[in-house]
């Protein structure tokens, strides 16, 4: 017998598991049956797609028993099962990416967390809850050898050699006091019923049936096998047979969310293609989704022949977040899973899938504001990356797109931002590059503010990529296209509307810009009069093809190439620190104001000062009105 440590993570999340999901735990028994079904599909597809396993007898079934002496309860499937190696790695580690992030997340707040975990999808180990000890005999198909598994969820487990008749697992629970409930014929069934019904193959119950005489005096017992379970594919039902609990069900079999999606698509395709999908879309972003090695959510099935979960190009990578089934009659049953990206039908397959998710994302979003808002609040951001990368969809994908705004609480669209345009407004504004209260607090929003012109708030990074991507925006009226300008206001030349300054002014202020201008020297691009500042003396702007600031810093904090974005900046005319400086020929004093209306105006943006101390210096001279040839301050 060896002995192993379980690592570290697990032992973390074992601890987590324990004590978080105690008052939901017959979920274990959904996660224990979940796998058995997942080893099912893994060995049927084997049998068809590879020759080795052609003459192996199957006839995929689940087999679930209790003992209510020896307070057991057993999980047997006859699927692909697990050599010694596979132990060591499926049940000692976690594989899956992105656990540190996951646990660092986690709370001590036991509801918290279980719907994080929830969300995590907490597997095999959420036994533990139920049993002092598990046993997992296991023999992989095509081999001999079988190998027994021990451990009782604390630092370590065992393994050592056993005996198996054939492929599969065994599952043996040793129940602790929570879990003698579940020795229990009528539990069970209700348990397997509520979650696990539309596992696509049949679960069997073992129980003793009591038997009784006439009089109804117990004459002994006659052991039973029964299904308890639908085993029927689900997607392949027609919707009029299946209820809302059966869609819930089965999404919290495959997701091991635990709780409902926001909303499903089912859909059955007949003519020159015939396919079934069933897609989900999780009320929460699943914790993956901007991890580079996420998981895919959508798993293929060919003939009801489970072919892979793991091939990211069933979906474009902006819908990531949807979860689900395709399963295709069209597709040969031994496709290799390395030409699938090549497959015309799966291409076929895909792009109307995508088309029918649109359709079903602009009827949500037109007709049930409540749902859209929460699917803003959470998709917004995988959206926006499709209006980068999918142009085919672009259009689409912009109305569908919700902002944050200067003038109304909560999402709103390009479209309701249309319809609130004063008169004779042209183009559509919005602020990116920092957070929300840092854009709100933007001086660059004044001369909006000021005239009563709606802004959107963009506070995402990718909106610094993307919405310069967007520059126009149209509608159909009826016959005519209706269009308008989107622009930042935070980019030269988005403030022409706005027109404050007068000619006279601009006249009047230039030697002051020259002067300004000369002190500054290469830290900016240019020294411009602003229109859009009222209270305000200095503001930042960029090119309109240049990053923010602030985006250019974290660019390059990312290691990212970045090439040196100069600001423009802008001053307010009208303000005294600027109008002072008409008469004043003190070269020194002009730069301490120049540095000081450059560096609050970065300050203001959120952007770290390249030199905060020679900023306060020149600061406090000002504000004591220092004699700048003292230089004891
Ligand atoms: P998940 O199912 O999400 O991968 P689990 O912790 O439930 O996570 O299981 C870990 C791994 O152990 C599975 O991915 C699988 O490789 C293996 N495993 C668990 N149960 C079985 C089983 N009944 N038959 C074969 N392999 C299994």
């Amino acid at each position: 017998m060896a002995q192993h440590q379980f690592q570290t993570e697990v032992n973390r999340l074992l601890h987590l598991i324990i004590h978080s999901l105690y008052s939901n735990r017959e979920i274990f028994l959904r996660e224990l049956v979940s796998n058995a079904s997942d080893a099912l599909d893994r060995l049927k597809y084997l049998t068809v797609a590879d020759d080795a396993y052609k003459d192996i007898a199957f006839d995929p079934r689940i087999d679930i028993s209790f003992d209510k002496e020896k307070k057991t309860l057993t999980i047997t499937d006859n699927g692909i099962g697990m050599n010694e190696e596979d132990m060591v790695e499926s049940l000692g580690t976690i594989a899956r990416s992105g656990t540190r992030q996951f646990l660092e997340k986690l709370t001590t707040d036991a509801k918290k967390d279980s719907n994080l975990i929830g969300q995590f999808g907490v597997g095999f180990y959420s036994a533990f809850i139920v049993a002092e000890k598990i046993e997992v005999v296991s023999r992989k198909a095509g081999e001999d050898a079988a190998w027994r598994w021990l451990s009782e969820g604390k630092e370590s487990f065992d393994i050592e050699t056993a005996t198996r008749e054939t492929q599969g697992t065994t599952v043996t629970l040793f129940l602790n006091e929570e879990g003698e409930d579940f020795t229990n014929r009528w539990s069970i069934e209700d348990i397997i019923k509520r979650y696990s019904n539309h596992v696509a193959f049949p679960i069997y119950l073992t129980y003793d049936q009591k038997e009784y005489d006439d009089k109804g005096k117990e004459t002994g017992s006659s052991v039973k096998t029964e299904q308890v379970n639908d085993g029927a594919a689900i997607w392949r039902k027609n919707k009029s047979e299946l209820k809302n609990e059966d869609y819930v069900e089965f999404y919290k079999q495959i997701t091991h969310d635990t709780e409902e999606p926001l909303f499903y698509i089912h859909t059955k395709a007949e003519g020159t293609l015939e396919y079934n999908t069933l897609f989900y879309i999780p009320k929460k972003t699943p914790f993956d989704l901007y991890h580079v090695d996420y998981k895919p959510g959508v798993k293929l099935y060919v003939k009801r022949v489970f072919i892979t979960d793991d091939d990211k190009e069933l979906m474009p990578t902006w819908l990531r977040f949807v979860r689900g089934v395709i399963d295709s009659e069209d597709l040969p049953l031994n496709i290799s899973r390395e030409i699938l990206q090549q497959n015309k039908i799966l291409s076929n397959i895909k792009n109307a899938s995508v088309k029918k998710l649109l359709a079903e994302f602009k009827t949500i979003s037109e007709t049930d504001k409540e749902k859209w808002d929460i699917f803003a609040g959470q998709y917004n951001r995988p959206l926006k990356e499709g209006v980068y990368q999918d142009w085919v969809n672009r259009e689409a994908l912009i109305d569908l797109l919700r902002f944050k705004s200067t003038a109304v609480e909560g999402w709103t669209s390009f479209a309701e931002y249309v319809s609130r345009m004063k008169e004779g407004q042209k183009n559509i504004y919005y602020l990116s590059g920092g957070d929300e209260k840092t854009l709100r607090a933007s001086p660059l929003l004044e001369a909006w503010q000021a005239k009563g012109i709606e802004v959107l708030i963009m506070d995402e990074e990718v909106d610094e990529i993307v919405m310069p991507t967007i520059t126009k925006y149209e509608k159909k009226e009826g016959e005519t296209t209706l269009s308008w300008d989107v622009k930042g206001v935070n980019h030269v030349g988005a403030d022409t509307e706005l027109g404050k300054t007068d000619k006279q002014s601009e006249k009047d202020l230039k030697p002051v810009l020259t002067k300004l201008k000369k002190a500054l020297g290469d830290q900016v691009k240019d020294v411009k009069l602003s229109k859009r500042l009222y209270d305000s003396p200095s503001c930042i702007v960029t090119e309109e093809d240049d990053p923010s600031i602030k985006m250019a810093q974290m660019f390059k904090a990312m290691g990212q190439p970045t090439p040196e974005i100069k600001p423009v900046l802008e001053i307010n005319g009208e303000h005294p620190i600027v109008t002072r400086l008409r008469d004043c020929t003190d070269e020194e004093h002009i730069a301490d104001v120049a540095i000081v209306l450059l560096d609050q105006a970065l300050l203001v943006e959120g952007v770290r000062l390249s030199d905060s101390a020679d900023f306060i210096k020149r600061l406090n001279r000002l504000l004591t009105g220092t004699p700048v040839s003292d230089k004891s301050v």
